[in-house]
C-alpha cells in the first residue's frame, strides 16, 4: 500500500458559493497531492466540482448511488450518470443511509456492484452502534454487513472496493474510536477480506468517525489504517488539509 486515501464526505452541506471557496483552498494545496484525496459531494454540485477539480490532485465522489441502471425509479441517480461527471468514488451503505433511509445490507451490496459496473470505486461503509459494541457484537455486525456485500460481489469485484469502518457512535459525535479499537476492527475486516477477495492486500480499509486534525496523526500512524473518511472536518479547508498532511506523513 502506498499513499493513504483521505476522502471528505460533505453530507447535506454546501452551496455554489461556499463550495467554490472551499475547493479553491483545498485543490491547490500541495498536501492533497501527497495522499490520494477525494471529496464526496451532493449530486447537484457534481458539475461544479468536476470543473473545479479538473487537472487537480483531488478526485470527485458521490455519497450514494442507485442499485438500478435506468428506468422508472423516480429520484434515483445511476452509477453511469455519476461516471459522466468524472466521479471516481461513491460512498455506499453510510450508517446515516442505513438508519434514516432503511438501506439494507444486501442493497448496499447491489449498490457497490452497480458502482463497479460503471467503473467507480465503492466506499463500502460498515460499523456498529454503541448498543452493539456494548453487547460485544462488533465483529458479528460487521461480518454480517460484509457477508451481504460478498453475496453480491465475487472475489475479483471485492478486490476493487474500499471499506470504511465507521462506528456509528463515533460519527459526528466528537468521540473518535481509540486507536486500539480501530486496529482491532481493521484486523477483523482484513481477515474477512483475506477469506473472500482475490487480492485482499490491495483493498484499503479507511477509518471514519470524528477524525480531526488533533487525532488524525495517531490514527493514521497505525499500519492497519489505510486512510480516513472525513465528515465534519472536510468542510473546513484548514482542518481537511491538516488531516491530509497527517496522512501524508504516515504514507
Ligand atoms: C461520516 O459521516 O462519514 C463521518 C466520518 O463524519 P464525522 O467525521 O463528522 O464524524
Amino acid at each position: 500500500m502506498t499513499k493513504k486515501l483521505v476522502a471528505g464526505n460533505w453530507k447535506l452541506n454546501g452551496s455554489l458559493a461556499a463550495n467554490a471557496e472551499l475547493v479553491a483552498d483545498i485543490a491547490s494545496a500541495p498536501e492533497v497531492a501527497l495522499v490520494d484525496c477525494a471529496v464526496c459531494v451532493p449530486y447537484p454540485y457534481l458539475a461544479q466540482l468536476q470543473a473545479m477539480l479538473d487537472g487537480t490532485a483531488v478526485a470527485l465522489g458521490a455519497q450514494n448511488v442507485s442499485e438500478f441502471a435506468r428506468g422508472a425509479y423516480t429520484g434515483e441517480v445511476s452509477a453511469s450518470m455519476l461516471a459522466e461527471f468524472a466521479c471516481c468514488y461513491v460512498i455506499v451503505g453510510h450508517s446515516e443511509r442505513r438508519a434514516l433511509f432503511a438501506e439494507q445490507d444486501e442493497q448496499v451490496g447491489r449498490k457497490a456492484a452497480a458502482a463497479l459496473a460503471a467503473g467507480l470505486t465503492p466506499v463500502v461503509c460498515v460499523g456498529e452502534t454503541l448498543e452493539e459494541r456494548d453487547a460485544g457484537l462488533v465483529m458479528q455486525v460487521i461480518g454480517r454487513q460484509l457477508d451481504a456485500v460478498g453475496s453480491v460481489l465475487d472475489a475479483n469485484a471485492l478486490s476493487r472496493i474500499v471499506v470504511a469502518y465507521e462506528p456509528v457512535w463515533a460519527i459526528g459525535s466528537g468521540r473518535s474510536a481509540s486507536v486500539a479499537q480501530v486496529v482491532e476492527v481493521h484486523e477483523g475486516i482484513r481477515a474477512w477480506l483475506v477469506r473472500h477477495c482475490e487480492a485482499p492486500a490491495g483493498v484499503r480499509i479507511l477509518y471514519g468517525g470524528s477524525v480531526k486534525p488533533d487525532n488524525a496523526a495517531e490514527l493514521f500512524a497505525a499500519a492497519e489504517v489505510d486512510g480516513g473518511l472525513i465528515g465534519g472536518a472536510s468542510l473546513v479547508a484548514r482542518d481537511f488539509l491538516a488531516i491530509c498532511r497527517a496522512a501524508a506523513i504516515q504514507s
